[in-house]
This record gives structure tokens, C-alpha cells and sequence, in this order.
């Protein structure tokens, strides 16, 4: 196992990215990687180990995504960690693309070119070619594409505070905070979360304006109860 984050926080979100990814630690993972968005663009880092090689000086943005990876496709380095980036987008999966190497062919006959050995970079390929200016629209066409399963979050470097996840058979789940939204694969890495919501098989969830939606893959708002953590 593996996890994802993704957060958005006003205060900025790179210690708060730090935290959750800590604790995902129990899950198991080989490396890791995070992707902050600020108003000079996209800054990323990753490496191969614990999440401690990715301390430093901060990065600077109020809208990230953080991996832990579990290798499946392409050997656990710098190179294959997660985020991946094309073009305005940076994007960070757990799972498995099943038809990632029909997919693979595809791009590279359209001329794409990968960095990674990974079945994930297929899926940022796919939705920086079917954007068109909607980045919710481009993120939920590319994953109209794919078979197998995948948690996945993305950033767009033409939309400050604004984060669109889906998942497809691996767990995800939404909590608000004191000051900050959070996209996390389990509920103990939401530490400092008041409130949770689980996301339901092919939902997504879009980050947007300080609010969190959940939404259908056409974009329809679903309407959703969060609920406190450690409730009864
Ligand atoms: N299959 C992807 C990879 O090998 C994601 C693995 C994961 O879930 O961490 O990079």
C-alpha cells in the first residue's frame, strides 16, 4: 500500500502536506514526492526513501499534492517517483493502470514523450490532451480512459487553489480543518481534521475558491454529510 494527499490551505500548505505523508507512513512505501502551486507556477519535489528526504526549505504554494509510493511499474527512484508532471499539470496515483501500455503506445505515437517507467504517467498525458481550457472536464476525461484502479489528485498551474481528485476502487477520503481541506487515502493521516467524508467508488472531489465539492464525472455537485472524527 501506498497513500496520496492532496491539501489546500491559505497559510500555505507545505508543512501540512509534510505532516499527513508522515503519517501515511504505516501504509509502506518506497518513496515520495510532493507538488506545491504558488502564484510562480509549480514546484515539485521527490525522491527515492522515507519522507524525510523531502524536508528542506519550504516550498512555497496554498494548494499541493503529496505521494507515498509503492513501486509497481519501474524500479523505486528519484525518476519514478510521484508527482508527474506534463505540461501545466502535476499528478500523483496509487493503484494500477491495467491498459497503461496500450495507453503508453498511444501517447508516444501522438508524439508524447515520458520521463518514468510508471503505468501513472499515462494518466497526466491523458488529461493535458484533453484539456481545453476545463481543467475539472480534462481530468475527468482522462480518467474515462483508464482500467485498473487509481486514487489520484492533480493540480493545474493555470488554476491557483483549485485541486480535482477521483478514485476508482483505491480509497479516498475528504476532511476539513481549522484553515485547510484535505484529499487523503485514510482517515489516520487527516489528523487535525474536524470532520470527514468518505469518497464513493468514481466520485471525485474538486477543491475550488477555499470550498470542497463532490462531484459525478460530469461535473453534477453530489450532495454530501460530513461527519466528526472519532464520533461514535
Ligand atoms: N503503479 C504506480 C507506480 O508504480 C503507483 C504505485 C502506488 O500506488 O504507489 O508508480
Amino acid at each position: 500500500m501506498c497513500g496520496i494527499v492532496a491539501c489546500y490551505s491559505r497559510e500555505g500548505c507545505y508543512e501540512k502536506l509534510l505532516s499527513a505523508l508522515f503519517r501515511l507512513e504505516y501504509r509502506g512505501y518506497d518513496s515520495a514526492g510532493i507538488a506545491l502551486l504558488s502564484a510562480g507556477g509549480l514546484s515539485v519535489r521527490k525522491r527515492a526513501g522515507g519522507v524525510k528526504n523531502l524536508e528542506g526549505a519550504p516550498l512555497a504554494g496554498d494548494t499541493g499534492i503529496g505521494h507515498t509510493r509503492w513501486a509497481t511499474h519501474g524500479a523505486p527512484t528519484d525518476v519514478n517517483a510521484h508527482p508527474h508532471v506534463c505540461g501545466k499539470f502535476a499528478l500523483v496515483h496509487n493503484g494500477i493502470i491495467e491498459n497503461f501500455a496500450q495507453l503508453k503506445e498511444e501517447l508516444l505515437a501522438a508524439g508524447e514523450t515520458f520521463l518514468s517507467e510508471t503505468d501513472s504517467e499515462v494518466i497526466v498525458h491523458l488529461i493535458a490532451r484533453a484539456y481545453e481550457g476545463d481543467f475539472f472536464a480534462a481530468v475527468a476525461g482522462g480518467c474515462r480512459r483508464l482500467k485498473g484502479s487509481y486514487a489520484v489528485a492533480v493540480l493545474c498551474a493555470d488554476r491557483p487553489g483549485e485541486i480535482v481528485c477521483a478514485r476508482s476502487g483505491s480509497p479516498l477520503v475528504a476532511g476539513r480543518a481549522e484553515g485547510a481541506l484535505y484529499v487523503c487515502s485514510d482517515v489516520p493521516a487527516l489528523g487535525g481534521c474536524g470532520y470527514f467524508c468518505p469518497v464513493g467508488e468514481g466520485e471525485f472531489v474538486h477543491i475550488r475558491g477555499g470550498e470542497l465539492f463532490f462531484r459525478d464525472d460530469e461535473g453534477k455537485e453530489l450532495p454530501k454529510t460530513f461527519s466528526r472524527i472519532g464520533a461514535a
